[in-house]
């Protein structure tokens, strides 16, 4: 069972005090500037690395922290007090790995962990491609076994980071998926070098998160060598499939801090901003959206935490991430939108953060998973309802 004692330990609030002090010292000006300029922010991620942070969840014979999912989901919740640039800019050193760290050979692991928890390599993460969409099935990039090599050809989209990426985890199709058993069987994955001679990356413009891009990638006659494939050939989606639940409870804590974020910028200024002779936060029209928003977002805590706790006990997670992934980013887009509501004309301001926070509010909702598809999880696999795709 997990343990419902619902308070953190002090080894647990000292990993949030000592993150707290680089986000203080990367304050919300240092945010600002970064998405003003679409700069990536590469010294807060310099500083995560030297700290150990982004190792927190690694194997400790490789360098990393050794510690637990909940231990990393403190982590990236404190980090997500700034937003989605500073997650998402540190998010596959963090956790992307997660499929060498089960199911790569010890040479791979000694080759690719420590480059990754110091922050010498950042790598992309290619699953998402155009004509496939949320149906990993159907993706097209093909791998061809040529001897020692494999040369993979296709296309990838919304991969971020492949601007600066020196390295690239990539799902591909070994086998025709109407020759497969299973229709994700035959896809193969791979960690390698992200070799721009045959790979172009287009950045994709967008309404939100600047300082870190997301791009349209080609992929030309990639010559990628057999030692660096991950497990067996033909097995690749079922070892992304293991790093999904950690995925969805690291990203449901950043929601929830986000939302939290927005809530007391709200809260605040509804204390202070008089209209008609009172401070707005006095008509339960204001105050009561917020009051919901905080129970909201507290609840989705709660279950995120659940499912942390029973991923490191070694317990099935599946309904409970998922769920906690949904509501956190459910209620962290509507405390953003409450938020907007609070401030009024004010909201559209970039220097009271909301209206940033709002517009990353929606990719919540979409990435890595959407409302969708996990309302379809839950249907199916919690309550035994028909597929309906
Ligand atoms: C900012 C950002 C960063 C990203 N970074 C990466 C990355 O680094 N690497 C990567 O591989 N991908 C990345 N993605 C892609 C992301 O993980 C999603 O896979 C992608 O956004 C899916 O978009 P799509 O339009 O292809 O979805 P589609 O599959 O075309 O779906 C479109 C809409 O239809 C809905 N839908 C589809 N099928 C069903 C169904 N059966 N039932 C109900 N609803 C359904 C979906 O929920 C969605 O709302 C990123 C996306 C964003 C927005």
């Amino acid at each position: 069972m997990y343990d419902a004692s619902f308070t953190f330990t002090p080894d647990q609030r000292a990993i949030r005090d000592a993150v707290q002090k680089i986000c203080d010292k990367y304050g919300e000006q240092y945010w600002i500037d970064a998405e003003r300029e679409h700069r990536f922010p590469e010294e807060f991620v310099r500083e995560m690395a030297d700290h150990g942070w982004l190792g927190i969840a690694m194997p400790e014979e490789y360098g990393g922290g050794g510690m637990g999912i909940t231990e990393a989901a403190i982590m990236m919740q404190t980090v997500g007090q700034h937003g989605g640039a500073a997650t998402s800019s540190i998010n596959v050193n963090v956790f992307g790995l997660h499929p060498v760290v089960r199911h790569g050979t010890d040479e791979q692991k000694r080759r690719w962990l420590p480059p990754m928890i110091q922050g010498k390599d950042r790598a992309a993460f290619g699953v998402t491609e155009p004509n496939a969409g949320l149906d990993t099935s159907r993706i097209e990039t093909r791998a061809v076994r040529d001897g020692g090599h494999y040369v993979v050809n296709g296309r990838k989209m919304f991969t971020t980071t492949a601007q600066s990426a020196n390295k690239f985890m990539l799902i591909t199709r070994t086998t025709p998926r109407e020759e497969c058993e299973k229709t994700l069987e035959g896809l193969t994955l791979f960690y390698t070098d992200f070799d721009r001679s045959c790979i172009e990356a287009r950045e994709v413009e967008k309404f939100v998160r600047h300082a870190v891009d997301i791009n349209a990638v080609f992929i030309d006659n990639l010559k990628i060598p057999v030692e660096d494939r991950i497990g067996e050939e033909g097995r690749g989606f079922y070892y992304l499939l293991d790093g999904l639940n950690p995925e969805r409870i690291l990203i449901g804590a950043e929601h929830v801090e986000k939302g939290r974020v927005v809530l007391n910028k709200a809260a605040e200024y509804a204390k202070e901003r008089i209209v008609f002779d009172r401070p707005i936060g006095q008509n339960q029209a204001i105050a009561h959206p917020l009051a919901e928003s905080w129970m909201e977002l507290e609840a989705a805590n709660l279950m995120l935490f659940k499912a942390a706790a029973l991923y490191d006990n070694g317990e099935p997670c599946g309904p409970e991430a998922n769920a906690g992934k949904y509501l956190a980013a459910e209620a962290s887009f509507k405390a953003a939108s409450n938020a907007m509501l609070t401030l009024g004309g004010y909201s559209v301001a970039s220097e009271f953060i909301v209206e940033r926070f709002y517009r990353e509010a929606i990719i919540g909702r979409i990435a890595p998973v959407s409302l969708h598809m996990i309302k379809n999880y839950v249907a199916s696999n919690v309550l035994g309802l028909p597929k309906s795709y």
